[in-house]
């Protein structure tokens, strides 16, 4: 049961038309703008960007920390915008979690019960329901002070199931827990979703994070969304480079090109070599400047003397199964990254012929960056 005036149940989250701008000295700094997007009832959204791109605004503005300059936040139909942050019903997870130290982990997850007057048997029921889910039984009685890194954030996720949230707003949630419990840590945020089953806005820096978590994930730059869909199509079919180059792991590689359209070619200069393919690009007649986007794992090493083009390799690191190279080319950041199996038998310093996949090459408007079929 809520407080009266509160926002219950699940609803999809909209957000609309939404800017922020910050008074600064000497002007506004407009942190979002022409923000539209929706998370479904069950829904898993990630936002994903640089540093500075809006993720955090945008997060805060759902959760009523920050007033919309304009633009609206609507849960299910209901305009929340003048909805406070405390009567939105919204879980919210931060890097630093705000466990209460003074109070043992039974009490810190049964809190948001206590605020809604549940009464001490019920609301520690539930808190012993949630620590069982999150694996963490045995904490109850323990303080924060006391618990893992990994565990405290177990404990902070048992407290917002035990809220049965509107929605889950989680910023960077992983980001202070080392590489393991990162990956333990992200499997239960996973769990509970999947459980409660709660529209969850998501922010992080990190595309890997967002690509295993998320239903949707959307793209930001400079204060936009650049694209938003499924992890498949955020890596299959990229919009422009901004997004082909910051989804993947390691990045996409860039070539300029020149497309002729009475031909049907686009030619790459590598160096003394040229590398010609036949494709059909829809472009106005005459030349065009492009570029030809080819990520690592659609790029071949071969002895050398075969393949596109060649050149020395810088780097080799076996990864589990896979070998990620770094070898000399003639992309823009003068070297190409080549993902391949790990029964290669690479040498740093050698010399290896490279071969793109044809059929895994994106092209772009060397003007816009945008993507060009
Ligand atoms: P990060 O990944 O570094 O946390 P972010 O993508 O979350 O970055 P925001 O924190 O939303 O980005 O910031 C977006 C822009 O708005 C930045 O240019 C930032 O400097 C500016 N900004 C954010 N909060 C304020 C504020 N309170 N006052 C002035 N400018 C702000």
């Amino acid at each position: 049961p809520s407080a009266e005036d509160s926002v219950g149940g699940s609803w999809t989250v909209t957000i609309d038309n939404l800017r922020k701008e910050f008074k600064v000295i000497g002007g506004v700094e407009v942190a979002v703008d022409d923000i539209n997007f929706e998370i479904g009832e069950n829904e898993f959204v990630s936002l994903v960007g640089p540093s500075g791109c809006g993720k955090t605004t945008t997060l805060r503005c759902v959760a009523g920390l920050e007033t919309p300059t304009s633009g609206r936040i609507l849960f299910g139909n209901r305009d929340v915008s003048d909805v406070p942050a405390n009567k939105r019903n919204l879980a919210m997870m931060f890097q630093n979690i705000a466990l209460y130290p003074h109070m043992t982990i039974k009490d810190n997850i049964a809190y948001p019960l206590k605020v809604r007057g549940v009464v001490k048997a019920e609301r520690y029921d539930e808190a012993k329901k949630a620590a069982e889910i999150m694996q963490i039984p045995d904490m109850l009685e323990k303080y924060p002070g006391e618990l893992s890194g990994g565990q405290r954030q177990r404990a902070a996720l048992a407290r917002t199931i035990v809220q049965d949230p509107s929605a889950f707003l989680m910023d960077e949630p992983l980001s202070d827990l080392d590489a393991k419990l990162k990956v333990e840590v992200r499997k239960e945020i996973q769990r509970v979703h999947k459980r409660v089953k709660n529209p969850t806005l998501y922010v992080t820096h990190d595309q890997e994070e967002a690509m295993t978590m998320s239903d949707r994930i959307a793209v930001m730059n400079d204060g936009r969304i650049e694209q938003i869909g499924t992890p498949e199509e955020m890596y299959s079919k990229p919009k422009n480079m901004f997004v082909a180059q910051f989804i993947g792991n390691p990045s996409m590689n860039f070539l300029d090109a020149e497309y002729d359209s009475s031909t049907h070619t686009v030619d790459m200069a590598a160096g003394d070599e040229r590398v010609r393919l036949s494709v059909n690009l829809d472009r106005e007649p005459g030349s065009d400047d492009v570029v030809v986007g080819v990520r690592p794992e659609a790029v071949s090493l071969l002895p050398d003397g075969q393949g596109d083009f060649s050149g020395r390799l810088q780097l080799v690191e076996r990864i589990g199964d896979r070998i990620l190279s770094t070898v000399d080319g003639p992309t823009h950041d003068g070297e190409i990254r080549a993902t391949v199996s790990a029964d290669h038998d690479l040498e740093e310093g050698e010399i290896v012929g490279m071969e793109l996949n044809r059929d895994r090459l994106y092209f772009f408007d060397a003007g816009t960056g945008d993507a060009v079929g």
